[in-house]
């Protein structure tokens, strides 16, 4: 009479015991995969990884950064990377281009400022 089912509290999934890890952790544990792993394949539900390694909660903590190269514009809390000054801004502040997929300048306006200045100059100069 002293068997006691406790069956139905397991956790099949597991999923609270990685509540607790702290930024830090889980900014090592990204550190420590391919750079061109996103979100998803942390999650285990992208093309690189099948294996959860965060969960959805850990990987929409604020202030992680995940290091997506190539082509594909850096996203974090909302707000782009600029690729000339790296400092994540809001969209806004970002010059509009049709021709990228996602109608933004991949930098910022404060260096698009730059880069024209540069360019011009580049055009003086013969
Ligand atoms: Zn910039």
């Amino acid at each position: 009479m002293t068997k006691k089912s406790k069956d139905y509290n397991r956790n099949p999934n597991g999923s609270n015991q990685w509540e607790t890890r702290s930024i830090e952790e889980i900014q090592k544990i990204i550190n420590k995969h391919p750079k061109n792993w996103t979100k998803k394949d942390f999650r285990g539900e992208g093309k690189n990884n099948q294996n959860k390694i965060l969960t959805r909660k850990e990987t929409e903590r604020s202030g992680l950064v995940f290091r997506i190269v190539g082509g594909v514009k850096q996203y974090q809390n909302g707000k782009l990377r600029c690729s000339m000054c790296g400092v994540f801004k809001d969209l806004e502040k970002f010059p509009n281009d049709k021709s990228t997929s996602n109608g933004k300048r991949s930098n910022c306006s404060e260096c698009d400022v730059v880069r024209n200045e540069t360019y011009r100059k580049s055009i003086k100069v013969k």
